[in-house]
């Protein structure tokens, strides 16, 4: 027996309502969406619904308190609060550049939390202006 789902898609700021008709667990049919992509997401979103993790992270040796990170990849939602719980209590030290790996593998996903933004070191020996 079919069973209808409604899912608002993320995908853009237009936030389409689709009904899914679902066959066995598989969406098989869409209504509401207004691009292709609508369907590509409904059907993700039924099967193993994921989200991107943006973030900051506490920082240690800089004036900066935290430097901003996402996840390097949609992570399970179901896996969402235990990797904020995760990040939560995370430190790292300064220097940090971006792109650099803050965290291998976020709440057992295998996916990377990384850092998307620069802090520089405040220790004396790091500072140019200093070393002279
Ligand atoms: S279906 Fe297309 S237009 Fe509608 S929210 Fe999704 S991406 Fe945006």
């Amino acid at each position: 027996m079919d069973e209808v789902r409604t899912i608002t898609c993320t995908v853009c700021p237009m936030g389409c309502s689709i009904r899914v008709t679902l066959r066995d667990g598989e969406a098989v049919a869409f209504e509401g969406h207004q691009c292709k992509r609508g369907p590509v997401f409904a059907k993700d979103e039924v099967r193993d619904p994921r989200r991107m993790l943006t973030t900051t992270v506490r920082i240690r040796g800089c004036t900066a308190r935290s430097v901003p990170a996402r996840a390097a990849a949609p992570i399970p939602r179901d896996r969402m609060m235990a990797a904020m719980a995760q990040v939560r209590g995370l430190t790292v030290d300064a220097p940090v550049v971006a792109g650099q790996v803050l965290l291998a593998d976020l709440a057992g996903t295998g996916i990377a939390l990384v850092a998307t933004g620069s802090a520089a070191s405040c220790a004396p020996e790091a500072d140019p202006e200093v070393a002279r």
